[in-house]
């Protein structure tokens, strides 16, 4: 049966850029779930590849029909969901498929698929490091990465209760880490 693997951590960290590291390889057969957002695109984003982009009334008119597994306002009028039909098709398709989500949404989906999934919370090696990447990744307005870093100390206090902590000191071990938890948890 095809599994779930959940990767949160605060925004910076190197998640995406761990996730994408893995994506590709064949041999883990992964699929990567497209969440609903109410924010803008960023930099290269396209719709329907990094997110499914909604209107607020769009995104509303989901949470009314219960279309979604969870979904949070993760920052003041930026909500962002799993859509129980993106999910149910990949798994459908015998792929492991890969969350990209905040703290809640990850506690909520380890909830949800209990053993069937994994979940990994990538750490940056600190606050500071955490500032330098957001700002050295250059997508975001300096109120924005504000934000990003109030909200950072929050999430990191829910590390414990994941499965595995990668600590993303050094990117190629961080990303070795998480390729070798996954091929364990797959096989
Ligand atoms: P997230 O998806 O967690 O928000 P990103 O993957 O976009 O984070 O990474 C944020 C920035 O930090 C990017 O510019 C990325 O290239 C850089 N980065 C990622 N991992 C490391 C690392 N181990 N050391 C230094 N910079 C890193
Ligand atoms: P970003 O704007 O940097 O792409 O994402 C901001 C935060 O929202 C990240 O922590 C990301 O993991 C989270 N996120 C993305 N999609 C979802 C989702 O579907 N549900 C929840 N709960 N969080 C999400």
């Amino acid at each position: 049966m095809s599994k779930v693997i959940i990767f949160c951590a605060p925004s910076g960290s190197g998640k995406s850029t761990i996730i994408g590291s893995l994506m590709p390889r064949e041999e883990l057969n992964l699929a990567f779930s497209v969440s609903a957002t109410t924010r803008p695109p960023r930099g290269q984003e396209r719709d329907g590849v990094e997110y499914l982009f909604l209107s607020p009334e769009q995104f509303r008119a989901h949470i009314v029909a219960d279309d979604f597994i969870e979904y949070e306002e993760v920052y003041a009028d930026r909500f962002y969901g799993t859509l129980k039909s993106q999910v149910e098709k990949q798994l459908a398709a015998g792929q492991n498929v890969v969350f990209d989500v905040d703290v809640h949404g990850g506690m909520r989906l380890k909830e949800y698929f209990g053993d069937r999934a994994l979940s990994l919370f990538i750490q940056p090696p600190s606050i500071d490091a955490l500032r330098q990447r957001l700002e050295g990744r250059a997508t975001d307005a300096p109120e924005v990465i504000r934000q990003r870093l109030d909200r950072a100390e929050y999430e990191l206090s829910f590390a414990p209760r994941f499965d595995r902590i990668v600590v993303n000191d050094d990117l190629e071990t961080a990303k070795q880490e998480a390729y070798k938890a996954i091929q364990e948890f797959l096989s």
